[in-house]
């Protein structure tokens, strides 16, 4: 794609306007595709925590097309409230890199980050951040607040939302679903033996 686009730029035979739209669609449209290319790999990370019986979040940090930190949730089976996949991922990239400055990195997340992961990604002064789904209950890029692009902060985070939003939020609703049922089943089975 990126070839494409340099073959665009280089070609004198086009015609100006159709040129600059060309250019425009084909910036858009490779930002997008590689947006979903690497929101799949944070969902392939989500599935990871899920295949542990954690709450299936996942998050990849990206720095000039080089994945430099990976992540996925281990809260219970760390038994820390600090590990969400986004923290767990910035000190992966930081160890990477060999700085705990992120500024060109972009960090994928398949759930809206909360206000710790937002802190943190402020004070790792990360570039951009592109989520999947919206958090309701937590999200603080946008629902309940946004902290990434408050202002009075010295560092502001651009955000892109929406990114394979529904197979984000499909891969929760079915972990809850199921967690639902196996307590259900375990229920009966308690009630069942009369233990
Ligand atoms: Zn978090």
């Amino acid at each position: 794609m990126k070839e494409i686009l340099t073959v665009q730029l280089n070609s004198n035979n086009i015609n100006d306007s159709l040129w600059k739209n060309d250019a425009n669609y084909l910036q858009g449209d490779f930002k997008m595709k590689n947006d979903e290319y690497y929101m799949k790999m944070a969902i392939e990370e989500a599935k990871l925590a899920s295949s542990k019986n954690e709450v299936p979040i996942g998050a990849i940090i990206v720095q000039e097309d080089k994945v430099i930190g990976t992540g996925h949730n281990l809260r219970e089976s760390h038994q820390r409230s600090i590990a969400h996949a986004e923290i767990l991922a910035i000190d992966d990239a930081c160890k990477q890199v060999g700085s705990w400055r992120l500024e060109e990195a972009t960090l994928y997340v398949t759930l809206e980050p909360c206000a710790m992961c937002a802190g943190a990604i402020v004070l790792s002064r990360i570039k951009r951040v592109v989520y999947g789904a919206k958090d309701p209950k937590g999200g603080c890029a946008g629902t309940l607040m946004n902290l990434l692009e408050e202002e009075r902060f010295n560092h502001q985070v651009e955000v892109d939302t929406g990114i394979l939003e529904d197979e984000c939020g499909q891969l929760l609703s079915s972990f809850f679903k199921e967690l639902r049922m196996k307590k259900k089943h375990a229920k009966k089975q308690k009630e069942d033996t009369g233990i």
